[in-house]
């Protein structure tokens, strides 16, 4: 059944799901929304979208999130989007010892734009050195076998500006918000037809809601433990190198430069002088030997760690591309968590026998950041109808195959346990 516009509306995080929901109730007249997130700012350093950038490509296996993200770009095009996005096209490719499986990933995603009227004319074969500083003069590594394409129609989005100014337009459009231990959600509230009333903060205030969104991220399955392991938390490691003004200045307009079997950087930011790299890998799980769901662990944890393999990816990266930065000690170094599922397909759907009282907004698999302009019309039709008709959004149900979380084809490199890797940190 349709909510109304008059009745209250709590969301849990305001990370991406959160904020694009709340952002799009309040377009479309819901009088009474509430965001409640833990962090004491927004963009809060819990998102997985806490960071200077994230890629906005249409390329994906699956031609259905190529045209979202089509859509998509238009949107970050509009005028309260266009300030945090940048064009700077998409160089997409893999180093000359890449493993096959690297290069048939590549292969597949540019197969959804090859032959696409949009694209088919205006992306470029890449197949030697010069061919790279045909798009990128500043790049002046030897690259060795490296091959792929660049698509112009392509770039990245300042992701933390981008939380921060939405955040704004929703607050100006009348979203409470309800931040640090006034909106650390502690449980939600159910009646006797375990039917969702409200929700309780750690301050120990209730907040009555007639739907409840748990946009939590990775996170979700502390809310709602039915969630279980159909998410799974798992964070991936990234660096940055800190750059000169003049380095900053030379770098400026670089494409999102991407080998499939090392990683990908950034055109630096110019408020920072940040460049920052991600390397590529399987990532790290943080799984609950007891009840086999991972969450993520504390930001303290998380903060200030780069493992040694991703390391040494980035440097080769760095080495065979910007060599001048490839020796440069990384700073800001962090594992950044999100919400992963088996199949990569995002969660937006009621919880099952809660009375359509509460929606899980979750599973963003680590590509969800390209859709903020538009996710929050997903769950504003969720609300509006009579449930997920996307069967690729649907909650997964135990007994389905794509429920516990496992290896997606595009991701190469095998997951860890956080556990593994874990240094104790110093006590001073
Ligand atoms: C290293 C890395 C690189 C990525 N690169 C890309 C990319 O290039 N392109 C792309 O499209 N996507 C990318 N992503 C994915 C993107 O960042 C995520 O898909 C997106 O941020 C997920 O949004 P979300 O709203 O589901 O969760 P989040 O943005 O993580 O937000 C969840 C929020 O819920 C809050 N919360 C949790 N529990 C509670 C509670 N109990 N009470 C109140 N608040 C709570 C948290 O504090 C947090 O703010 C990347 C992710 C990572 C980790």
């Amino acid at each position: 059944m349709p909510v109304s516009k008059s009745e209250p509306v709590a969301i849990i995080g305001a990370g991406v799901f959160g904020l694009a929901t709340a952002l799009q109730l309040a377009q479309d007249g819901y009088t009474d929304v509430s965001v409640f997130e833990k962090d004491d700012q927004v963009p809060p350093r819990h998102s997985a979208a806490f960071d200077i950038n994230k890629i906005v490509r249409p390329e994906y296996q699956d031609p259905w999130y190529t045209e979202l993200t089509i859509k998509a770009i238009e949107a970050w095009k509009s005028p309260l989007y266009a300030p945090y996005y940048h064009e700077t096209g998409f160089l997409h490719l893999v180093s000359g010892t890449a493993p096959q499986q690297a290069a048939d990933t590549r292969d597949s995603f540019v197969k959804t734009i090859r032959h696409h009227p949009r694209f088919e004319s205006i992306l470029k074969n890449i197949n030697s050195p010069e061919d790279i500083k045909q798009v990128a003069w500043q790049l002046d590594g030897e690259f060795p076998g490296w091959n792929g394409y660049f698509n112009p129609l392509a770039g990245y989005a300042h992701s933390a500006d981008a939380l921060r100014g939405v955040y704004k337009a929703a607050a100006a459009r009348g979203v409470k918000f309800f931040l640090g231990d006034q909106g650390d959600v502690a449980q939600l509230v159910y009646d006797q037809n375990h039917q969702a009333t409200g929700v309780m903060t750690r301050s120990g205030r209730y907040h009555p809601a007639k739907v409840t969104v748990v946009a939590a991220g990775a996170a979700a399955a502390t809310l709602v433990p039915e969630v279980g392991q159909q998410v799974v938390a798992k964070s991936w490691s990234l660096g940055h190198v800190r750059l000169t003004d003049e380095e900053t200045s030379m770098l400026r307009g670089i494409p999102v430069t991407y080998a499939r079997d090392l990683g990908f950087y950034f055109e630096p930011d110019p408020k920072t002088n940040l460049l920052k790299i991600c390397p590529m890998g399987g990532g790290y799980i943080n799984t609950d030997p007891k009840t086999g769901v991972s969450l993520p662990p504390s930001l303290a944890d998380s903060d200030d760690v780069l493992p040694p393999d991703d390391e040494r990816r980035m440097r080769r990266l760095l080495r065979e591309s910007l060599p001048a930065l490839a020796d440069r000690p990384f700073v800001e170094k962090k594992l950044c968590w999100f919400a992963d599922t088996a199949d990569s397909d995002f969660i937006i759907d009621y919880v099952p026998n809660t009375g359509s009282s509460v929606v899980v907004c979750s599973g963003d698999s680590g590509h969800l950041f390209k859709m903020f302009p538009i996710a929050g019309q997903w769950v504003h039709q969720l609300l509006q109808g009579d449930g997920q008709s996307e069967a690729r959004w649907r909650w997964k149900q135990k007994s389905d195959s794509k429920w516990a979380g496992g290896d997606v084809s595009w991701r190469l490199g095998q997951t860890k346990e956080f556990a593994e890797i874990k240094v104790p940190k110093a006590k001073l």
